[in-house]
């Protein structure tokens, strides 16, 4: 029995509310994903109970010597699936993995070289309401407009001429394989460090189904409840020749006692990752992506870059007469999740931009192949046309019948 359920009804209905919606209704946004049961019972576990501040065998607590199996645990496995000098499983979320990298080598006022946030970088990425845009001197790159992926020539000048002390790579919206080969060439030409954000395609890095950030770059930061399919949390890998920095920024420089339960889960992630059927899935996700994105063009909506190379594609809305805001909004009316999205070049706002965003992690996890994701491509279609409609003739139960063809369709794709 719910041991919570007994002690805190209120909240205990709460958690049940939410699982029912991640239940019925089809996830789509492109960094969420469904963790299996074995992630979640170790995520749930008394390890969380247990201070550990240090690393395993140099602790400053007592009482670690489990705690510092699984630690152990989590650093050999992440190794096997990624490779890498050092890793470091501690850091609480992206932007900690993220803070600790810069932490490691820059000073305040060094020079980074970014992707723009509207052409699919990430707040940590230089944005100037983040730490990172606030400590340091930021320039962008960003894609071209013609073809709307990176254009490295453009990037290659633009590092010659900065000379930034890092240039970050990595993205949260960006369909294309990223060139992290070519990167780690125009940073070594520049003079500066490779610091590859992999958060988003980590998943397809672990399976293959991606090129590796792990031998071009000096740090290579994740969150490990995207793709990869872990716990909520981060993790950064790096040449050795940083690992003592590294380390002693992540504690004590930025965080305290690690989530011990956290880091149990993501061993149990890894292990998963570890598996032959991890390989098929992150191969699936990548089939999906452009199986959808394909028939969304044919049903006439307008694909940023054309296509999706990997998990996730933004579509450009602006010849659907809707904006993204409207798009997300409707879309939950019928029980399709998605999040408005900025489009490289947008001519809306942040707030109302021109797209939306859509990612194939979640649902494959569910179980969807190709054909299943294309049927769902058409419940977009149709749901964005009634959003159309519904300006003219404005009736409150217009999308009824789509919401109750899209939770019967999803009944057959049963979450972990
Ligand atoms: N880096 C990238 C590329 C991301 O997309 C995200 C999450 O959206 C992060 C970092 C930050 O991760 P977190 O939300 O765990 O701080």
């Amino acid at each position: 029995g719910s041991a919570l359920a007994v002690s805190d009804p209120d909240l205990a209905k709460l958690i049940q509310e939410e699982q029912d919606r991640q239940n019925n209704n089809i996830e789509l946004i492109a960094s969420e994903n469904f963790a299996s049961r074995a992630v979640r019972e170790a995520q749930g576990s008394v390890l969380t109970n247990k201070y550990a501040e240090g690393y395993p065998g140099k602790r400053w607590y007592g009482g670690c010597e489990v705690v510092d199996q699984v630690e152990q645990l989590a650093i050999d496995r992440a190794k096997v699936l990624f490779g890498g000098d050092h890793v470091n499983v501690q850091p609480h979320s992206g932007s900690q993995a993220n803070m600790a990298v810069y932490f490691s080598v820059l000073k305040p006022g060094d020079t980074i070289l970014t992707m723009d946030l509207s052409h699919g970088g990430h707040l940590t990425h230089g944005h100037f309401a983040n730490f990172s845009g606030k400590l340091y001197n930021v320039v962008h790159y960003g894609v071209s407009q013609e073809t709307e992926t990176i254009d490295y020539d453009a990037l290659e000048k633009m590092a010659m001429e900065v000379k930034p002390q890092m240039i970050t790579a990595g993205a949260s919206a960006y369909s294309r394989t990223i060139d992290f080969e070519r990167m780690g060439k125009i940073a070594k030409a520049c003079g500066a460090y490779l610091f590859v954000d992999m958060a988003h395609i980590a998943g397809l890095v672990a399976a293959g189904v991606h090129p590796s950030p792990i031998p071009h770059a000096d740090f290579v930061s994740t969150t490990t409840h995207k793709s990869l399919r872990g716990p909520r949390g981060g993790m950064v890998f790096c040449k050795e020749e940083f690992a003592k920095k590294l380390d002693a920024t992540v504690f004590p420089g930025t965080q305290g006692g690690p989530l011990m339960h956290v880091i149990a889960a993501k061993a149990a992630c890894f292990g998963e990752a570890l598996k032959p059927s991890f390989k098929e899935y992150q191969t699936q996700v990548v089939r999906n992506s452009a199986a959808m994105a394909k028939k969304l063009a044919d049903l006439g909506f307008r694909i940023v870059s054309g296509g999706s190379d990997n998990h996730v594609f933004m579509v450009d809305l602006r010849n659907k007469g809707i904006n993204g805001a409207e798009a997300q909004v409707a879309l939950d009316k019928v029980g399709i999740t998605v999040n408005k999205n900025s489009i490289p070049f947008d001519t809306g706002s942040p707030m109302k931009p021109s797209g939306i965003r859509i990612g194939t992690p979640a649902v494959t996890t569910r179980g969807m192949k190709e054909e299943d994701v294309e049927q769902v491509a058409e419940f977009i279609s149709r749901t964005l046309a009634i959003f159309v409609a519904q300006q003219i003739h404005s009736d409150p139960s217009a999308y009824d019948a789509l919401r109750e063809e899209v939770t019967a369709f999803n009944r057959a794709f049963p979450m972990p």
